[in-house]
């Protein structure tokens, strides 16, 4: 580290290690620099704003200084929530069904942070969330280096990786670059869920259809001839024009192979169950108000499913079919 580079301190701990920004540390006071422990001194002039100077030093770097900073003052952030000083630190996430930006409080279930904790699985996490005593999820400060690819995978609780610089302006908003916590769900979005939910259920039971957990995506909608409300099934397929049959047993009983005078050939495709008329594919999958408008199921796969019924119930939400009654 070269000796000219002017090393930037915003925050400087004191005598009792918490953090002051150089806006109300007060002159007179001894100041430290959080990496390397040496003293700062506090400069409150007429001209420059007020700030920490640090000598130069061959030890002290720039990184460790920010990096330090931004663990102890999430550190700080959450045991001020938690002795009801401040309102819970703000989580911004992504409700996995709207998709839109989100602020989730961080749950009052945790009961503290600590600094630099070792893992049963041996890495060491800037920072861990403690719930009943056992970390149970993880922060991790990035300033210059990501998160290695092999922690992130190996690391055995949730975690989410915040920029320290932006921890730094405001440490009660994490805001991830990486965000590994558990799924997301906002408020409006579970409501508009359980509607589904009860909805789907409703016309199942009348229409004497079974709603599977896997495989086969589901919706509904009116059908085109008779205008009654009816469940109709999406698949894994390879492409559109594959036609070939479902590959999972047992098969909802309207999914028939019929013969569609719009194909010109035979195909596996949904049926009203009221008045057996077939649901063409381009209704459902390529008609605005249709249920499956934009989904492309692909993958034959738990995680592809889960994605895709989340899709269907966001765009049941966007197109306004689970108003509240
Ligand atoms: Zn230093
Ligand atoms: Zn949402
Ligand atoms: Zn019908």
């Amino acid at each position: 580290m070269s000796k000219n580079v002017k090393l930037k301190v915003p925050f400087a701990f004191d005598d009792e290690k918490r953090l002051y920004n150089p806006h109300i540390a007060e002159k007179g006071r001894h100041y430290f620099c959080p990496a390397c422990k040496d003293t700062v001194i506090l400069r409150k002039g007429e001209i420059k704003a007020p700030h920490f100077a640090h000598k130069a030093s061959e030890t002290c770097n720039q990184e460790t200084i920010i990096h330090r900073i931004a663990k102890q003052l999430i550190l700080q952030v959450i045991s001020d929530w938690k002795a009801g000083q401040i309102d819970p630190p703000i989580l911004k996430r992504t409700c996995e069904i709207c998709r839109k930006p989100k602020d989730q409080p961080l749950p009052d279930k945790v009961e503290c942070a600590m600094l630099e904790y070792r893992m049963s699985d041996g890495f060491v996490v800037d920072v861990a969330l403690m719930v009943e005593n056992e970390p149970a999820a993880a922060i991790e400060i990035k300033v210059s280096h990501a998160v290695d690819e092999n922690k992130a995978e190996l690391l055995s609780v949730p975690f989410i990786e915040l920029e320290g610089q932006k921890v730094i302006e405001d440490p009660h908003a994490f805001e991830p670059i990486h965000d590994q916590f558990l799924s997301f769900t906002c408020g409006t979005c579970k409501q508009a869920k359980t509607r589904f939910q009860v909805k789907v259920n409703q016309i199942a039971k009348q229409t004497g259809v079974e709603l599977p957990n896997r495989y086969y995506r589901y919706g509904f909608c009116e059908c085109w001839r008779c205008k009654r409300e009816i469940i109709v099934f999406a698949w894994p397929k390879a492409s559109e024009w594959d036609y070939s049959a479902p590959k999972v047993k047992p098969m909802p009983k309207t999914i028939q192979y019929r013969y569609s005078k719009t194909v010109g050939s035979n195909y596996w495709a949904n049926t009203c169950p009221h008045c057996k008329s077939i649901q063409g594919d381009w209704h459902l999958f390529s008609e605005p108000d249709g249920p499956f408008f934009g989904i492309r199921c692909k993958e034959n796969s738990q995680d592809a499913y889960k994605r895709d019924m989340q899709n269907i119930i966001g765009y049941a939400i966007y197109n306004g079919v689970l108003a509240e009654s």
